[in-house]
């Protein structure tokens, strides 16, 4: 098997992947803050990370995945300003918080296994690691690299000259350009936790060495990946935009306290585009439950994400998911009409493995599959090779069943009735039968056995 190579957004560039410990993988992945249903851009984020977890098994790796749920700390601004989106969300459901955080949790849960998506070894939620997340914050105090507003305590970013590295921030242009509000020091410097307003009860607050308050966004993250995976693991998964902001606070958390840049690999999954504007769950968004409703199915909207490289952004519409939609079933009905397996064609096994490890190539390996399809090697061989390449995909091609369909009998009795009309050659009423049928959406067609119905 070729080796895997992975885009790796710390050094720009990609690079040959080689676990810290033999064999094993230790893989985080930034989850969702529960306020809302995820809506298909993040999911496109989460599909990707599922292929990129289903690559480091293919390639033999043990993995152990975590995933966090954030489920208090994100505040309407990324940058740390404005209201918990926690609070905004109860006030807007009616829910509470917490009855909120479960509910759309299941929600987020129940939309990955309608995906595919595989679940994480670990689920943490940021709410049951308030202990770790404060002994991160005392220790970054103690070296040095938090001070206190009236509104927390912050993280000196100044302190660390690394800081922004695995964005590429221009600090010097951005500290000239900012104003800075209140207390805060510098333009990058972000909260680790914040205190509770005093004129306001908040449903999610915890005591604290500096007061009763809430930890802020990124420090979940880095205490509950030590915590789960150590100070140093192999990858780091997000989306795009976790890139200047999160993530480049996550590592300077670990940085100042443990001494490591947190993961040998950063990987971002780029957004799905809505009307060429980004998918965000404050704007119009669409849920898989809204896909569904209109009649489509999720393992659609998975093939729909293969098709384009997980570092391109990618455009939503309706007419292409309903062209992906017809493709996924030409290539069901064609691996269904292949019959039972065989064995596996190594030539085509390793043009796809070879796409899948050059940084998950998942247009091409589809390419792959399609010259596959087209070939004139051995059904059940090529049956074999589908369903291998399936355990990347995920689209459940091993269960796929064509829909039967139920035809009417007032459309089977039009048939017959036309049937006969075309043996009496009375062509005007043969086609009107027909036009009848098609008015109701069945298409009667003439084969070399007979008539068949079809539905349109
Ligand atoms: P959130 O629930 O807002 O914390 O986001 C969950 C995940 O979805 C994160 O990894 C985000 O980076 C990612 N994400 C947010 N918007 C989009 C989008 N439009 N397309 C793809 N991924 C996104
Ligand atoms: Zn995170």
């Amino acid at each position: 098997m070729s080796e895997l190579y992975l885009f790796d957004t710390y050094e720009r560039q990609v690079r040959q992947f080689q676990p810290l410990e033999a064999g094993k993988v230790g893989l985080y992945c930034c989850g969702p803050t529960v306020y809302n249903y995820a809506h298909i851009g993040n999911l496109r984020t989460y599909i990707f990370e599922d292929l990129l977890y289903r690559a480091l098994k293919m390639n033999g790796y043990e993995v152990n995945f975590v995933m966090n749920i954030t489920d208090v700390g994100h505040l309407t601004s990324d940058a740390d300003s404005g209201e918990d989106k926690m609070e905004v969300g109860s006030k807007r459901t009616g829910m509470t918080a917490w009855q909120m955080a479960d509910f759309y949790t299941q929600a987020f849960q129940k939309d990955l296994k309608r995906l595919n998506i595989n679940f994480p070894d670990t689920w943490c939620r940021a709410t049951d690691h308030i202990k770790e997340q404060i002994e991160f914050i005392e220790d970054l105090e103690k070296k040095g690299f938090t001070y206190q507003t009236s509104d927390g305590i912050y993280f000196d970013s100044r302190k660390l000259s690394s800081y922004g590295q695995l964005a590429r921030l221009d600090i010097e242009g951005l500290m000239a350009g900012a104003r800075v509000d209140n207390e805060r020091q510098h333009v990058t410097d972000f909260a680790l936790w914040k205190f509770s307003p005093a004129d306001e009860q908040r449903q999610m607050e915890w005591p604290s060495p500096w007061g009763t308050g809430f930890p802020g966004w990124h420090i979940e993250c880095s205490a509950m990946s030590a915590k789960y995976l150590g100070d140093y693991f192999d990858i780091h998964c997000g989306g795009e935009d976790h890139i200047p902001i999160h993530h480049t606070n996550e590592i300077a958390q670990t940085e100042a306290s443990r001494g490591t840049r947190l993961a040998n690999f950063w990987m971002h999954g780029y957004f799905l585009q809505l009307d060429n504007a980004k998918m965000s769950k404050s704007a119009v968004f669409l849920t898989l439950d809204r896909l569904i409703e209109k009649g489509i199915d999720p393992g659609v909207y998975r093939y729909f994400c293969l098709t384009a490289h997980y570092r391109t952004q990618m455009s939503f519409t309706w007419s292409s998911l309903e062209a992906n939609g017809v493709a996924l079933k030409r290539l069901y009905q064609a691996a269904y009409d292949w019959g039972a397996p065989g064995t596996l064609l190594d030539e085509y096994m390793a043009r796809f493995n070879a796409c899948i490890n050059d940084d998950l190539n998942l247009p091409r390996a589809l390419a792959v599959t399609w010259d596959l399809i087209r070939s004139n090697e051995e059904p059940s061989a090529k049956k074999a090779t589908i369903l291998a390449f399936d355990q990347i995909f995920g689209l459940d091609i091993a269960n796929y069943q064509p829909q039967v369909v139920e035809i009417p009998a007032d459309i089977q009795k039009l048939a017959e009735a036309r049937a006969v009309a075309r043996k009496e050659k009375n062509w005007p009423l043969s086609d009107e039968l027909r036009d009848t049928a098609l008015a109701a959406g069945y298409i009667i067609e003439d084969t070399r056995e007979g008539w068949q119905i079809k539905k349109q």
